[in-house]
């Protein structure tokens, strides 16, 4: 993309309203504008950085076996009507009256609708196990949105929703979608803890929240740092072997990593003082296994082997998809701008050229473009008639992993230049060279 031709509208100044960091830098690159109170456009900056994390989303839910499909954002109000949740959900719900009186409401969740499809496709064992997820707008009126898109009251949720036919199975359904998650947030370059979250009325360790540490989260956490040294890496997983999912999940819970909701400071204390840590942190998704719960109240069972019939085990698993872009950039910035982990970078790098309008400058630039896109790494170019100065300041802002500087006098060496945003260094190296250093 040529920044001449795209539209990327960065600000200046820093605009007041916003309150945290990762806010204020969606705003200043471009990446958004606010609509109504938690109600943003994705401007195209944005939407590709929002777009990217979707992909890894799918990909990683499409590898542990989960199918994905789409619900509208629109749900009759009857569906909730069977659960008791429509009187139960309170101001949150937006609900809204059509043409002909019928009661609808805006999506914050979909069990219930999820459910009736389940309930009038499926009504055997052998049709099980089954997990269903897609990705769509919710909307929940915040009583207090902020802080950008972390707080948002239109929000990008993926939402699975697992059925089986008996408990040990839905544990190992849940099982699957900590895996998946642990991966999930590994390729967005962050880390993300699941912990011990408030287990409601079913008891047992049935829900763990993912929190990305930050002073602005607004969750208090308990951990022992044990579980920062844990990677997932590359490691080959069968999500259909429940012995194997289990041994990870063993692993990632066996540190203490609790919410505040479920802290038990008699165990927080039995571990060694300096591992003892407490925190602020930001919720980026959390899985839950409920049981029966909605597939009882609303009829949704199976035939077992044996014939019997029985209400389905369910769970949900979400992901803030679009808060997600808010907790990376507040684990990722320093006070120039963004740094985007390489695996959600809008753009792989930048190209800044020195002096637009400088035939050798001019052509290096074209040929490091043509270059990288037929690596298939994209690049923004910065072929404005601009300042230096304001180059870099832009870029730095945005926040590309990769920058690479072209000017007339390097080229007089044969060189340009490629710089790190994380590290800030910056090495001399022929244009080739630089191309296939991002390669
Ligand atoms: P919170 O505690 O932050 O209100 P929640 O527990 O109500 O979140 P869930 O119902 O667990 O949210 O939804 C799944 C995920 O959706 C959350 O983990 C979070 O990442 C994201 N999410 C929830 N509410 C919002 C919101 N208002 N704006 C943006 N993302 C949200
Ligand atoms: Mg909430
Ligand atoms: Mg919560
Ligand atoms: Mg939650």
């Amino acid at each position: 993309m040529r920044l001449s031709r795209y539209f990327m509208p960065t600000l200046k100044e820093t605009p007041s309203e916003a309150q945290i960091v990762s806010h204020r830098l969606m705003l200043r690159a471009g990446m958004i504008r606010q609509q109504a109170a938690g109600i943003y456009s994705w401007l195209p900056l944005g939407y590709r950085v929002l777009r990217r994390i979707e992909a890894i989303v799918h990909e990683e839910q499409e590898k542990a076996g989960h199918i994905p499909m789409l619900m509208p954002t629109l749900q009759p109000a009857d569906l909730w009507r069977e659960s008791g949740r429509y009187d139960d959900y309170g101001e949150e719900m937006l609900r809204i009256t059509d043409r002909h009186k019928r009661d609808l409401l805006y999506g914050p969740t979909n069990e219930e609708m999820i459910t009736d499809i389940f309930r009038t496709h499926v009504g055997s064992y052998k049709d099980l196990p089954l997990t269903l997820y897609h990705i769509q707008w919710k909307f929940r009126d915040e009583i207090r949105p902020r802080f950008g898109v972390m707080r948002g009251r239109e929000f990008y949720m993926k939402d699975g929703y697992n059925f089986d036919v008996d408990q040990e199975n839905a544990f190992h359904a849940y099982n699957r979608h900590m895996v998946s998650y642990l991966r999930t947030y590994e390729r967005m370059g962050l880390k993300a803890l699941p912990m011990r979250a408030a287990s409601g009325p079913i008891g047992g360790d049935n829900t763990h929240e993912f929190l990305v540490l930050a002073d602005t989260g607004e969750s208090e956490v308990f951990y022992d740092s044990a579980i920062l040294d844990l990677k997932f890496g590359d490691r080959a997983v069968d999500f259909d072997d429940k012995a194997a999912c289990q041994s990870i999940v063993n692993e990632w819970t066996a540190p203490y990593a609790r919410t505040d909701e479920t802290h038990d400071p008699a165990l927080f204390d039995a571990i060694p003082e300096e591992r003892r840590k407490t925190s602020r942190g930001i919720e980026v998704g959390q899985i839950f296994y409920f049981g029966t719960k909605y597939s009882e109240a609303m009829g949704a069972t199976v035939v077992t082997a044996d014939g019997t019939r029985v209400p389905v085990h369910m769970g949900s698993h979400g992901i803030g998809v679009s808060r997600l872009l808010g907790a990376i950039i507040e684990a990722s910035h320093d006070d120039k701008g963004i740094i985007w982990p390489e695996g959600v970078t809008p753009y792989h790098a930048g190209l800044v050229n020195l002096k637009q309008g400088d035939s050798a400058a001019d052509a290096a630039c074209e040929g490091i473009y043509a270059a990288l896109a037929k690596r298939g790494l994209t690049a923004l170019y910065d072929d404005r008639d601009e300042r230096a100065g304001a180059k870099f300041a832009s870029m730095d802002l945005i926040g590309l992993p990769w920058r690479i500087t072209v000017g007339p006098r390097g080229l007089k060496n044969g060189v340009v230049e490629l710089t790190s945003r994380r590290t800030g260094e910056s090495e001399e190296m022929p244009p080739e060279a630089a191309v296939d250093r991002l390669a």
